[in-house]
């Protein structure tokens, strides 16, 4: 293929095209500094992106020329469409790993309300249990102290009785001595018997008594679960990229 000549027609359009330059008004910016990456007028060529700062200039007309159907134009499209394409990657990746951020809070929220119903269960069995425990207790005792009751009631009611005979023999001076003699050992019995009442009927006092280390779990932050990060695994798929 011959060396074309552009056409003074292309020329002029080209000039055209140029813009002003910003820091010298009355020149056009022609060149471009491939050190600085900036486009640049034959005044600042000269003054700053000289050979003495190591600049490289080319002369834009010249450069542009063949340029779209150069290797550097091809490689520039090259790697627009790999960037492309790799950023489509990551935004399928990324829409991928939004749906595993719902899945995995769905999965552990539910862990979470079984636990709490696990928990739950654990706390009522354990509640009903003690609330039978005291009941039961109740029931002893107050089967006790009834049978107790009832003998205390029997004592006071025979020793009414053994007054009433006593008192009923006071003018008969053998029938007093002799029914007497026989109410004295009675009376020691019924001591005995009150004396054993007595002692029977000490109260058995309880209380509930709150577990010391469960109360501890409870009132730590970290107890009853915590949410352990996996950074070791976080987004391990990125570094597959
Ligand atoms: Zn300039
Ligand atoms: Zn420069």
């Amino acid at each position: 293929m011959p060396l074309s000549h552009p056409s003074t027609a292309s020329l002029v359009t080209v000039t055209t095209q140029f813009k002003k330059c910003p820091q010298h008004s009355d020149e056009k910016l022609k060149f471009f500094c491939e050190t600085h990456d900036v486009a640049c007028c034959v005044a600042c060529t000269v003054l700053l992106h000289n050979q003495h700062n190591q600049c490289t200039v080319v002369y834009i007309p010249d450069a542009a020329k063949d340029y779209k159907t150069g290797p550097e134009y091809l490689q520039l499209t090259g790697e627009l469409n790999k960037t492309q394409q790799l950023a489509a990657k990551h935004v399928t990746d990324i829409e991928e790993k939004m749906k595993k951020v719902e899945q995995l809070k769905t999965e552990e929220t539910t862990k979470l309300e079984k636990y709490r119903a696990e928990l739950k269960e654990f706390v009522d069995k354990r509640i009903d249990e003690l609330t039978s425990q005291v009941h039961q207790l109740r029931d002893n005792d107050m089967d006790l102290l009834k049978n107790q009751h009832t003998k205390s009631k029997n004592i006071e009611d025979n020793v009414a009785t053994t007054k009433t005979r006593l008192k009923g023999c006071e003018q008969t001076p053998v029938e007093l001595f002799t029914e007497s003699m026989r109410t004295r050992h009675e009376v020691a019995q019924l001591q005995v018997d009150l004396a054993d009442i007595a002692a029977k009927t000490k109260l058995q006092v309880y209380s509930v008594r709150k577990d010391d280390q469960m109360e501890a779990v409870l009132k730590n932050k970290a107890g009853i679960a915590t949410i352990d990060l996996e950074t070791g695994k976080k987004w391990r798929r990125c570094q597959d990229w």
